[in-house]
């Protein structure tokens, strides 16, 4: 999978093929707007496309992304000096005034994009807090009024777009994006992606064309897994179905300590906690959690509703549709033991929906974890 130096592989595989070639043709007739907003659940390829946006849009050759011109082998190795992809960071540590925290910010970038073209394919997990500060959309402004370096257009990627109202970063850095893409430079185009929309400003929703990237096919997701990452039929088609059609997250299945795997099994633990008749057993999983730093608790809520999901299908005896398989046998007794319905299931995915909002933010993560397993217990095991 690694390139030879200075001759970067295309990648073989990017997917949604008829969305590609309809932004290919807007692109040609210069009808697409300079700021869209590439949407999808987490991992489902948002910022793939968003770079293979760029790269078709500055591609000097002539069936673009041509994959073979100067333009195009600077961008596959994520080297082209017109694009300008940007993405959530941690907070650099003993940083202080806006000059020196920005350009710490653009430190931070470039190590980070390294490793992206050292391990392309290696899944992200949320484990660290994070956000695009202020500082780095003063970085983007920079950028976005000077000509660009060798072509006509630059473009500018950002990545996970949610991250510019994070808790701890003023409402400041969103205007000043706002204020960018109000009157975009002559020359500059903005690809925002995010895997909550939701939480974008409506002011910033309202001045992209949204692009929904829906998730893979199971089947497409698994062809990847074999293809590019030497996986096992088996246990490629197991990791794609429980991916729920995104890469990143099925990356993260395939291997035992990868983050989907770590999350998958802790998830497990608090249904069983929530639904084994004993309270005390929520009391003691919550208490494994420590009183503060709430990192990974986003994934492991999205592993918990597919979980109950899975309960779900697993009472009203659709066993196709579980995605754990392993553990059919634990869903069916629960949902049997708990006679389970359509309904309370559809509560309890609601209740970790409002958990997964709450976890967004600065929460004490035992506190939360006690909180949404009585919750839990009291929608799927009522007295
Ligand atoms: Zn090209």
């Amino acid at each position: 999978m690694t390139p030879a130096a200075g001759r970067p592989e295309p990648p073989r595989f990017l997917g949604h093929e008829a969305l590609r070639a309809s932004l290919r043709r807007s692109l040609a007739r210069g009808t697409l707007p300079a700021t869209v907003l590439i949407h999808g659940m987490p991992g489902c390829g948002k910022q793939s496309l968003a770079l293979w946006l760029a790269r078709t849009r500055l591609c000097s050759g002539a069936d673009k992304p041509c994959g073979r011109c100067n333009s195009c082998r600077r961008a596959l190795s994520l080297e082209h000096p017109d694009i300008h992809w940007h993405f959530p960071l941690p907070r650099p540590k003993r940083t202080s005034g806006p000059a020196k925290l920005a350009a710490a910010l653009e430190d931070a970038r470039f190590e980070k994009l390294a490793e992206f073209r050292k391990s392309p394919l290696r899944a992200e997990g949320d484990t660290e807090v994070k956000g695009i500060y202020l500082a780095a959309v003063l970085t983007i402004r920079d950028h976005a009024h000077r000509r660009p370096a060798v072509g006509e257009e630059q473009v500018f990627i950002i990545g996970d777009a949610e991250y510019l109202v994070p808790q701890e970063a003023s409402p400041e850095a969103a205007n000043a994006l706002l204020k960018l893409l109000e009157e975009p430079p002559d020359g500059s185009r903005f690809i925002l992606t995010s895997g909550r929309p939701g939480s974008l400003l409506d002011t910033i929703r309202s001045r992209a064309l949204p692009i929904h990237l829906p998730p893979l096919p199971v089947e497409e997701v698994a062809a990847f897994l074999r293809e590019e990452c030497g996986a096992d039929p088996e246990a490629a088609i197991r990791a794609a179905k429980l991916s729920q059609g995104s890469i990143g997250a099925a990356i993260g299945y395939l291997e035992p300590d990868g983050d989907q795997s770590r999350q998958r099994t802790r998830a497990l633990d608090l249904l069983r906690a929530a639904t084994g008749g004993r309270r005390a057993d929520a009391y003691t999983a919550a208490a494994a959690f420590p009183p503060a730093g709430g990192r990974g608790l986003l994934g492991l809520m999205g592993a918990l509703q597919l979980w109950i999901r899975d309960l779900g299908a697993a009472s009203l005896g659709r066993d196709d549709q579980v995605v754990n398989v392993d553990e059919l046998p634990f869903l069916r007794d629960t949902a049997r033991r708990l006679a389970l319905t359509p309904d309370r299931i559809a509560r309890a995915v609601g209740q970790v929906e409002e958990a997964s909002m709450l976890a967004r933010g600065n929460v004490n993560p035992q506190l939360f974890m006690g909180t949404l397993l009585l919750d839990l217990e009291e929608i799927l095991e009522p007295a």
